[in-house]
C-alpha cells in the first residue's frame, strides 16, 4: 500500500511503499476511503507533543471499510463501514479507565500519534475504538466528523447548556460545532482573526447570530466560549467576554503560552479549562447525532500523495472548513 510517512520530525512527509498490515488480535483493518487532516497532524509533524512514535503514519480523522479481521474481533464485519479517531487504545485498567475517564487514560495509544493512521490505503485500528458509520454520507464529508466534530462535540458538552455560545477561531472544528449549537437552539457568536472578513462571513453563511474579530466585545456577555485557535492570548479576551460564573473551554492539543492577565478577569467564579482527547461515549453520542442535525462539512479534498501540500495550505490558512486526503 502507499503511505505517507514522516520519518523526522520538522520534515515533509515522505510517499513509501508498505507491505499491507495484519490485524492482531482484536484489531481489524480499515481499507481507507479518505482521511481527514487535522491541525494536530501539524502539531505532530512540527514535534510540538512529546514522545510520537517515528517513524509514524498521520491521520486520525478516518472512514473506510473494514477488510480483515484479527482474532477474537465480535462486533464488527467484513465491508463495515467505520470511522477511526485520534484515542486508538486504553489499557482499560488505569484509574481513569476505571473511573469513565478514558480520555485520560495513563497508557493510551493516539492514532496517528504513537500508532500508524491514516494517511495511507489502509490502518490497523483497535476494533473497540472503530465506530461503525452506517452507510448514509460519503467517505470524505464524513472525515472530518472524526475530530474536528468529535473532540468539538466534547468540548460543547464541557462549555454546559448556556445559551449564548462564543467560538474563537473559525475552522473545522468551529464549522461543524457551530452547526450543532444552533441546532441545539443556542446564540452562537463567532470570534475569528480581527480583519478577517472571509472567514467571518463564512460562519455567517453557518448560520452565526453573530460574527466579528477577537479583539472585539460580543453584543452580549457569553454564557461560555470555546476556544479552537491555538493562541493563548484569546484566553483573556474570552474571559472577558463571559459573564460572572462563565466558561472558557480550550479544545485545543497544543497552545502558545498564556499572557499574564489581571486576576479580576478570573475573579466571579469564571472558570478555565481544557478539554483532552474524547471517550469512546462522547463518540457514539456525537455520531449518532450528526445524521439528525443534517450537518454540512466543507471540505477540500486531495490526492493522498499531496498530502504535504494539505498541511501547508492548513498551516497557511488557504481553505475555509477542512482539508481531506483520498487515497
Ligand atoms: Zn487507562
Ligand atoms: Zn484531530
Amino acid at each position: 500500500m502507499q503511505a505517507m510517512v514522516l520519518n523526522e520530525l520538522r520534515t515533509p512527509l515522505k510517499l513509501t511503499e508498505l507491505p499491507e498490515p495484519l490485524p492482531g488480535p482484536n484489531e481489524v483493518r480499515v481499507k481507507v476511503g479518505a482521511c481527514g487532516v487535522c491541525r494536530t497532524d501539524l502539531h505532530v509533524v512540527d514535534g510540538d507533543l512529546p514522545g510520537p512514535k517515528l517513524p509514524i503514519i498521520p491521520g486520525h480523522e478516518i472512514v473506510g471499510c473494514v477488510d480483515a479481521l484479527g482474532a477474537g474481533v465480535r462486533e464488527l464485519e467484513i465491508g463495515q463501514r467505520v470511522g477511526v479517531s485520534w484515542l486508538g487504545h486504553t489499557d482499560g485498567t488505569c484509574s481513569y479507565c476505571l473511573a469513565g475517564q478514558e480520555n485520560l487514560c495513563d497508557r493510551p495509544l493516539f492514532t496517528g500519534f504513537t500508532r500508524d493512521g491514516g494517511y495511507a490505503g489502509a490502518v490497523i485500528a483497535d476494533a473497540r475504538y472503530s465506530f461503525p458509520l452506517g452507510e448514509a454520507g460519503d467517505d470524505v464529508a464524513l472525515a472530518p466528523l472524526l475530530c474536528a466534530g468529535l473532540i468539538g462535540w466534547r468540548s460543547l458538552v464541557m462549555a454546559g447548556d448556556g445559551n449564548r455560545l462564543g467560538i474563537y477561531g473559525f475552522g473545522a472544528a468551529a464549522h461543524i460545532i457551530a452547526q450543532v449549537a444552533r441546532w441545539q437552539g443556542r446564540t452562537v457568536f463567532a470570534f475569528t482573526r480581527p480583519l478577517d472578513l472571509a472567514a467571518q462571513a463564512f460562519a455567517r453563511k453557518l448560520g452565526v447570530d453573530w460574527a466579528g474579530g477577537s479583539d472585539e466585545r460580543p453584543p452580549e456577555p457569553l454564557d461560555a466560549a470555546i476556544i479552537y485557535a491555538t493562541v493563548g492570548d484569546l484566553i483573556p479576551l474570552a474571559l472577558k467576554a463571559v459573564r460572572k460564573g462563565g466558561r472558557v473551554v480550550c479544545a485545543g492539543i497544543h497552545m502558545s503560552d498564556i499572557p499574564r492577565f489581571p486576576y479580576e478577569l478570573l475573579w466571579e467564579e469564571r472558570q478555565v479549562i481544557s478539554v483532552a482527547n474524547l471517550t469512546r461515549r462522547d463518540g457514539l453520542d456525537f455520531l449518532g447525532l450528526a445524521p439528525q442535525i443534517g450537518l454540512v462539512t466543507k471540505t477540500t479534498s486531495y490526492p493522498l500523495i499531496r498530502a504535504n501540500e494539505a498541511l501547508a495550505d492548513l498551516r497557511a490558512g488557504r481553505f475555509e472548513g477542512a482539508a481531506v486526503l483520498v487515497p
